[in-house]
C-alpha cells in the first residue's frame, strides 16, 4: 500500500492528508505542537476558565468558498464532524473618527444603500464578482499558470486586482466606502500603493457578499477537529508533540507533504533539493508580523460589550481600526518598511456575537491583532488598546484581563510564522503571482516524492485547505 506522511497539522496539512487518504493512501500526520490545527486552534484557559479565544484564524469566508471544504461537506457533512458555521448580523464595520462607518453586510444591496452616493459603484465593483464568486475561486485558488476554467470571471477580477488598492479606491467618493475597501485590502499585509494590492480586497469583499464572514461554533479549533475526525474516518493517524527536524526520519514513506514555511522545508530537505529550487526557497521573502491580544471584557448593564460610538459596530463580527484609507495606507507602508506606527492597523473580532457559547456569563472574548513590522520585538498592547478606545471610549474600563502573544511568541507558537509573518510569506506582487517560486508545479520541492503544501504555496494564506488539496493532487499525479 502507498504510504504518506504529512509534517504539520494546519488546515493545509490536514487537507493534504484527507485528499491522499481519500485516494486510498495510508496517511500519518506528525504535528510538533501539543495540539493539532496550526492556525486554526482555540483556547479556553487564557484569562477566564471556559472563555473561548481563537488563537489565530477567526473568520472564514475562504473556507466557505473553498472547493476542498465544499467537497468535504458534500461527502462527509461537516456538521456531523462538529463543524457548524455561524454568522454575525453584520460582517464588517470600519469606523471613522466622526462616529460614522463603512458598513459591510452580507447583502450587497443593503451595503450599497448604506454607502449613499457610492452605493452604485460598490455594486458595480462587487456585484458581478460576488455572484460569480464560486467560479472565481476555482481559478484563483490554483497556481497562476493554469488553463482558466472561467476566463471571463477571471478577467473581470484581474482588471481590478492588478491595481494598487489606493488607486481602485478612488472610484468611490466617500471616506466611508474608501476606508471600508482599504481595510479589507489591508488583509494582504502589504503596501496598498503596490500593484496587485487590490487582489485580496476584491476577493475578501466579494467573498463577504457571497458567503459572509462566518465563525466556527465553539471556536476555530472546531475546524481542525472536524478535519482530523474525517481523516481518522478514512484510516489516517495523527501524532502530536513531535517536531520533525531530520528528513531521514521520513524516509520509508512514498509521499512526504510539508506543511512548512520554505526556509524550514529547505533546512529539513538539507541539500537534497536541486540548486535552482533551493535558491528560490532561500530568496523567498517574509512579510510584516501580527501582534495578538485577546481580551476578556465585561458587558455593561445594557448588554453592550465594547462601547463603540458607531451603533453598527456593536453588531459586527469584524472591525478594522485604522481611520481613513490614507491612514491605513500610511501605516501599512510604514509597517512594510520596518518602522512601528503609533496607531497601527488593527483587526478586531467579536465572534461571541455570532456564537454566544464562547462567553462566560457577562464576560466576553474580544480578539484583536495589530500589523507590526517583521520581527518586531516591542510591546504593542497599549497601542492596540488605545486604537480600540479611539472608536470605543470607555473600552479600557471593561477589560477584565488580557492574553498577549507578541511577535517572538508568535513564531515560537508556530515556526511557520517566520518573524511573526502569519501568511508564511510576504504578499509582494511577485509572491502573489508565484509562491514559493515560478514553475508549473509550485508544490514540488525538487526532491522526488516530497511536496510543500503550506500557505507558502498557491493560493496563499487563509483557512481554505487549497494549498494542501492542490499539493496532494500534484503528488497523486506524480505517481500516475
Ligand atoms: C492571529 C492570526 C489571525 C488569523 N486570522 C485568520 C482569519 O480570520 N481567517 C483566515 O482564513 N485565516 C486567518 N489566519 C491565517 C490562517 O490561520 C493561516 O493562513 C492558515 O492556518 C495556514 O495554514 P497552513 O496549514 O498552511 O499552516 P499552519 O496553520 O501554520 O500550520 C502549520 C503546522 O505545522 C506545524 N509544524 C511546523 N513545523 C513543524 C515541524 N518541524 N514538525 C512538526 N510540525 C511542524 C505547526 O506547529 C503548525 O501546526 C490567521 C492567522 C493568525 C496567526
Amino acid at each position: 500500500m502507498t504510504t504518506a506522511v504529512v509534517v504539520g497539522s494546519g488546515p493545509n496539512g490536514l487537507a493534504a492528508a484527507i485528499e491522499l487518504a481519500r485516494s486510498g493512501i495510508e496517511v500519518h500526520v506528525i504535528e510538533g505542537a501539543d495540539k493539532i490545527g496550526g492556525g486554526t486552534r482555540s483556547s479556553s484557559e487564557y484569562i477566564v476558565d471556559g472563555l473561548i479565544h481563537d488563537d489565530c484564524s477567526a473568520f472564514h469566508p475562504t473556507a466557505l468558498a473553498s472547493p476542498f471544504f465544499r467537497e468535504l461537506d458534500r461527502e462527509f457533512t461537516l456538521a456531523d464532524h462538529g463543524l457548524t458555521w455561524l454568522w454575525p448580523e453584520i460582517d464588517l464595520v470600519h469606523p471613522l473618527d466622526d462616529g460614522t462607518a463603512g458598513v459591510l453586510w452580507r447583502d450587497i444591496n443593503r451595503t450599497a444603500d448604506g454607502l449613499g452616493v457610492d452605493g452604485k459603484k460598490w455594486r458595480s465593483v462587487f456585484g458581478y464578482l460576488s455572484v460569480n464568486f464560486d467560479e472565481l475561486v476555482q481559478d484563483v485558488f490554483q497556481p497562476v499558470i493554469h488553463v482558466p476554467k472561467h476566463p471571463l470571471t477571471l478577467a473581470r477580477f484581474g482588471a481590478g486586482a492588478l491595481l494598487p488598492a489606493t488607486a481602485l479606491a478612488r472610484i468611490w467618493q466617500t471616506p466611508q466606502a474608501r476606508a471600508l475597501f482599504g481595510g479589507v485590502a489591508a488583509h494582504m499585509f502589504g503596501s496598498l500603493n503596490a500593484p496587485l494590492s487590490s487582489a485580496v480586497g476584491l476577493m475578501l469583499g466579494a467573498g463577504a457578499h457571497a458567503h459572509g464572514w462566518p465563525v466556527a461554533q465553539g471556536g476555530s479549533g472546531a475546524i481542525a477537529a472536524a478535519l482530523a475526525s474525517i481523516l481518522r474516518s478514512l484510516g489516517g493517524t495523527i501524532e502530536t508533540g513531535n517536531w520533525v527536524t531530520d528528513f531521514s526520519s521520513l524516509v520509508g514513506y512514498d509521499i512526504v507533504m510539508l506543511d512548512l514555511a520554505p526556509d524550514a522545508a529547505a533546512r529539513l530537505l538539507d541539500g537534497r533539493q536541486p540548486d535552482r529550487i533551493a535558491r528560490a526557497y532561500r530568496k523567498y521573502r517574509y512579510g510584516p508580523a501580527a501582534y495578538k491580544v485577546d481580551y476578556a471584557v465585561r458587558s455593561d448593564s445594557d448588554g453592550s460589550v465594547v462601547p463603540w460610538t458607531n451603533p453598527h459596530a456593536r453588531k459586527a463580527g469584524t472591525l478594522h481600526l485604522a481611520g481613513t484609507i490614507s491612514e491605513t495606507a500610511a501605516v501599512e507602508r510604514q509597517t512594510v518598511q520596518g518602522s512601528m506606527p503609533g496607531k497601527p492597523f488593527i483587526l478586531l473580532g467579536q465572534q461571541f456575537l455570532a456564537d454566544p457559547s464562547r462567553s462566560v456569563g457577562d464576560i466576553h472574548p474580544v480578539w484583536a491583532y495589530a500589523h507590526v513590522p517583521h520581527g518586531y520585538s516591542g510591546d504593542v498592547t497599549e497601542s492596540i488598546t488605545r486604537q480600540i478606545e479611539r472608536f470605543a471610549p470607555g473600552f479600557r474600563d471593561r477589560i477584565v484581563g488580557t492574553h498577549v502573544r507578541n511577535v517572538p511568541q508568535m513564531q515560537a507558537y508556530n515556526p511557520n510564522y517566520v518573524g511573526g509573518d502569519i501568511s508564511a510569506g510576504a504578499n509582494t506582487p511577485r509572491q502573489i503571482i508565484a509562491r514559493p517560486r515560478f514553475g508549473l508545479n509550485p508544490y514540488a520541492t525538487g526532491v522526488p516524492g516530497a511536496f510543500l503544501c503550506s500557505s507558502a504555496t498557491p493560493p496563499g494564506g487563509g483557512v481554505h485547505g487549497m494549498g494542501g488539496y492542490n499539493a496532494a493532487r500534484a503528488a497523486l499525479k506524480s505517481r500516475g
